[in-house]
């Protein structure tokens, strides 16, 4: 079996041949690998090539492919049920388990995507406050509901698709977006619009337009003037809950938002979605509150023993350490590759997520990002690709790297990115 012809044969039948637009590789100008197994840190193509992964399903897989403890978790449960559309203990244990971890959310709700928590945050914020305008940062992502696809990063920037067809402009304007890390902009946009905005929706880390930090104060003062205002701040942590810290982007930062939104890592590679927060802003979801919102799979107990076996193991394992040094030695030696052969870079890394950027500026907000050198991202990535290294394909997004990766796998990508960017 060829990847080619599975992908034809996708292309007939599927919108650009893909269940979700990054995957079809139109940014990277290559034919998109189908695949067919994976296990620990490794990925097997249907013509049985072998890659390093560091794309890692997009970030969920921090045990990495089919952890031994999550597949005999969901295997057991298989056997007693996929959905029953009623509570199950599990549901109980994992939301105990949520609650233990981050100390900001008092209650939490289950969904099926981060996509799903995102759109059900902001609408408990619109009902909580009864105000209607959302602020949002310039290249952060947040799934795409229509409220949220406004100047969106991820795969909206990467297919350079404008962030509204099939958003009524109406509803579109009542997003507010603003440059990430600009502290002066938040301010002039609350003096504006202030009085009338819901809730301010961000990015702790953002990894959406490719990785990048909030610089000093710039968190705070949202927390800040939010406070004035009387709007509640939704922290995004799709990506970062579990991935920075056991207590997410929230523990290190040390910020205290209204709502969190959680994904990724929460499902240990099963669709799963969740928010919480203060428990009086959470008892106004339905039933215990008017904000209605419901999920016929939502709670199942596939994803959440799942979950609770990845974030038992992580809770035992405690690897952020060992997983950010781990990081540091691959992303020290791809500078070091970088540099030996005179390419320009930017190299932005937290805990064990980081970006490659091309270009030798700074990255701190989606201008700075997009000055990255796209036409060379497109020739690194074929170029890995080639040698067996399987990164994002796509610039603004993260590297993710798992506790199946060893010493080994990073020496040995290492020797395949060297390889990879003497042939550029
Ligand atoms: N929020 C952030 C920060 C994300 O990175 C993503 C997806 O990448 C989402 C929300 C949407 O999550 P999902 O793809 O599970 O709908």
């Amino acid at each position: 079996m060829r990847n080619s012809e599975l992908f034809e044969r996708a292309k007939a039948i599927m919108p650009g041949g893909v269940s979700s637009p990054v995957r079809a590789f139109k940014a990277v100008g290559g034919e998109p690998i189908i695949v067919s197994r994976a296990q620990g840190s490794r990925l097997w193509d249907v013509e049985g090539k072998e890659y390093i992964d560091f794309l890692m399903s997009w970030g969920p897989l921090i045990l990495g492919h089919s952890h031994p403890k999550v597949v005999e978790a969901v295997c057991e449960q298989a056997k007693k049920g996929l959905s029953y559309g009623l509570t199950n203990e599990h549901e109980i244990t994992l939301a105990e388990l949520v609650v233990s971890a981050m100390p900001s959310v008092e209650m939490v709700r289950f969904v099926s995507s981060g996509t799903e928590a995102t759109m059900s945050a902001i609408r408990l914020a619109r009902g909580y406050t009864g105000k209607k305008y959302v602020v949002k940062f310039d290249g952060c992502y947040h799934g795409h509901g229509d409220s949220l696809l406004v100047s969106a990063g991820s795969g909206v920037a990467t297919l350079g698709i404008p962030g509204t067809p099939g958003v009524p402009e109406d509803i579109a304007s009542l997003t507010l977006v603003i440059p990430y890390n600009d502290p002066q902009a938040f301010e002039e946009v609350f003096k504006k619009y202030g009085e009338d905005v819901a809730c301010v929706i961000v990015e702790p880390v953002a990894g959406n337009m490719g990785v990048v930090l909030p610089k000093p104060g710039f968190l705070e003062k949202i927390r800040e003037i939010t406070r004035e205002y009387g709007a509640l701040v939704i922290c995004d942590e799709v990506i970062t809950n579990f991935r920075l810290s056991k207590g997410g982007a929230q523990e290190l930062f040390g910020r205290d938002p209204d709502i969190t939104c959680m994904g990724k890592i929460i499902g240990g590679g099963m669709p799963l979605g969740a928010y919480g927060g203060r428990r009086e802003i959470m008892q106004k979801v339905a039933p215990e509150g008017p904000v209605y919102q419901a999920g016929t799979l939502s709670g199942n107990p596939l994803s959440m023993v799942a979950g609770i076996a990845t974030l038992k193991e992580l809770f035992t394992l405690k690897p952020y350490e060992e997983l950010e040094k781990l990081t540091r030695k691959l992303t020290s030696g791809i500078s070091e590759i970088l540099h030996r052969n005179g390419i320009p870079h930017r190299i932005n890394q937290i805990a064990s997520m980081f970006t490659v950027f091309f270009t030798e500026e700074e990255v701190y907000d989606y201008e700075t990002a997009k000055r990255s050198d796209r036409e060379m991202f497109g020739k690194f990535f074929r170029s890995l690709l080639r040698e067996g290294v399987l990164i994002p394909p796509a610039q603004f997004e993260a590297w993710f790297l798992s506790t199946a990766h060893t010493e080994e796998d990073i020496h040995l990508a290492l020797e395949k990115i060297d390889k990879a960017v003497a042939s550029l």
